[in-house]
């Protein structure tokens, strides 16, 4: 995806998530859907398509949330059980 024109800027929360397809949609003017998979989230692509047109919206989520395998560790428990 270059630097294409974004239809709009849409919240995550204002997705609809299918869980059978793990997809967000979110309804297109053309009547259609724009959409983009949890995978896509979780690799930090934020560029929602519609099938059926040109047009395309930006994605607004914390990606912090999407990430997975990436624990951040605590601090060990040692260390504070020698305070
Ligand atoms: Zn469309």
């Amino acid at each position: 995806m270059g630097d294409g024109v974004f239809h709009d800027e849409v919240e995550i929360e204002d997705f609809e998530f299918d869980e059978e397809t793990e997809t967000y949609y979110y309804p297109c003017p053309c009547g259609d859907r724009f959409e983009i998979t949890q995978e896509d989230l979780e690799n930090g692509e934020d560029v929602a398509s519609c099938p059926s047109c040109s047009l395309v919206v930006r994605v607004i989520y914390d990606q912090d949330l999407f990430m997975k395998g990436e624990v951040v560790e605590a601090l060990p428990r040692k260390q504070l059980e020698v305070l």
